[in-house]
């Protein structure tokens, strides 16, 4: 098996048969002209198939060493694809501390559908073994988590689900294809916000999933088309050109994180940090074992309580922009419970321990000691 940067670099990347082109071309077609009624090359109408999107498809699945990738036109399309799989009645069995905007999905459009979510802390592997039922159909699983960098045993838990006979996707945004590879930890569905690492540059919106079964391709395949929650091929060559370049981002966002983690760590003013890779973090080994780095999202808590210091910081920074998202080339900051998990009722997000004072960094790939630079005058 090719190394990591290798594989990166050519997923996907056949040159154009119709003029060699080395890159992929944009196809911004909605339809494909046939011979005769049936008779086409592949093509038949772009919602179905685009050979941009074809392109990325395949670099998807490389890249997550799965056989089948599809494309969604953002992160919650496909999650959203994931649970059309399923009926009412079933349920499903998700993470307590995960995405505000999948906890969205599920507790305000599927639920009314007859999906039924438990909420369970699937760090603990015997609290998901315990909410298994005979309806359970689906485990969702994010890890590490946004924003608590919480940790959960994939393989652990695909044990369970195997068990059980129920699909365990897992949101791999966090840590990116560079750092986890689910699949190979035995999840059936991998999903992505292709908005974030894959992307990198924060410039385009898009979802992924990848599979190894044919026939839950097949399935998901038939959610894609009959839904329509395709992205566009301009969007898709994005994706597909950040991709490239996944090994060499990551590297710096892991070397950045790294210095930030610990040199926030040491700051009188902050309580505490979020960041997977200290050795006294709970889920520490789990990470070591199923990562191949720690990433460079971190969250922290200052020392000094009370909304107005923690809107000093966020509006202080000058190379932290103050937004939502992550995994660009900049870095960002943001306060989750009024920005990304604002759809979280409050006593959720306390219970789960994401606090009003929590703010959250996606450290970018600049030089970290600027970083710490305009944290330091930030913090003060
Ligand atoms: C951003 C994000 C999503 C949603 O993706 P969109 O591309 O914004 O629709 C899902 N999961 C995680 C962990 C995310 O960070």
């Amino acid at each position: 098996m090719k190394k990591l940067g290798t594989k990166y670099i050519h997923a996907g990347a056949n040159p154009d048969p119709s003029t060699g082109a080395i890159m992929t071309p944009i196809f911004q077609t909605s339809t494909y002209v046939q011979e005769s009624p049936g008779v086409n090359k592949g093509f038949e109408y772009a919602r179905s198939q685009n050979p941009t999107r074809q392109a990325l498809e395949e670099a998807l699945a490389v890249i997550e060493n799965g056989k089948f990738g599809l494309a969604f036109s953002s992160g919650v399309a496909a999650t959203d694809a994931v649970i059309k799989l399923l009926v009412p009645g079933d349920e499903v069995i998700a993470a307590a501390d995960m995405y505000g905007g999948t906890y969205r999905l599920f507790t305000k459009v599927f639920e009314k559908f007859g999906i039924v979510f438990r909420y369970v802390d699937t760090t603990d592997v015997a609290a998901v073994k315990a909410a298994v039922t005979p309806k359970t159909k689906l485990i969702w699983l994010e890890t590490p988590t946004n924003p608590l960098m919480n940790i959960t045993d994939i393989a652990a838990i695909a044990a369970i689900s195997k068990e059980a006979g129920t699909i365990l996707c897992v949101d791999n945004t966090f840590a990116s294809p560079y750092l986890q590879n689910p699949l190979d930890l035995g999840a059936d569905i991998v999903m992505h916000s292709a908005t974030k690492y894959l992307g990198g540059h924060s410039d385009v919106i898009q979802g992924a999933l990848v599979i190894n079964d044919q026939a839950l391709r097949d399935q998901l395949y038939f959610i894609q088309k009959s839904c329509g929650a395709v992205p566009g091929p301009m969007d898709c060559f994005l994706v597909l050109r950040g991709i490239k370049t996944l090994h060499l981002r990551m590297q710096q966002h892991c070397i950045n994180g790294e210095k930030i983690a610990h040199w926030l760590r040491a700051h009188p003013g902050v309580s505490k940090v979020y960041w997977p890779g200290f050795e006294d973090q709970p889920g520490y080994a789990i990470a070591k074992k199923q990562m191949r780095g720690f990433g460079g999202m971190i969250s922290f808590e200052l020392k000094k309580e009370g909304v107005e210091e923690v809107n000093r910081v966020l509006s202080s920074t000058k190379l932290f922009s103050l937004a939502e998202s992550l995994g660009g080339v900049e870095s960002l900051i943001n306060h989750p419970a009024t920005m990304t998990h604002a759809s979280i009722p409050r006593e959720e997000r306390i219970k789960n321990g994401l606090s009003d004072s929590l703010i959250r960094l996606s450290v970018g790939v600049e030089d970290a000691e600027d970083l710490i630079e305009d944290l330091k005058q930030a913090i003060g």
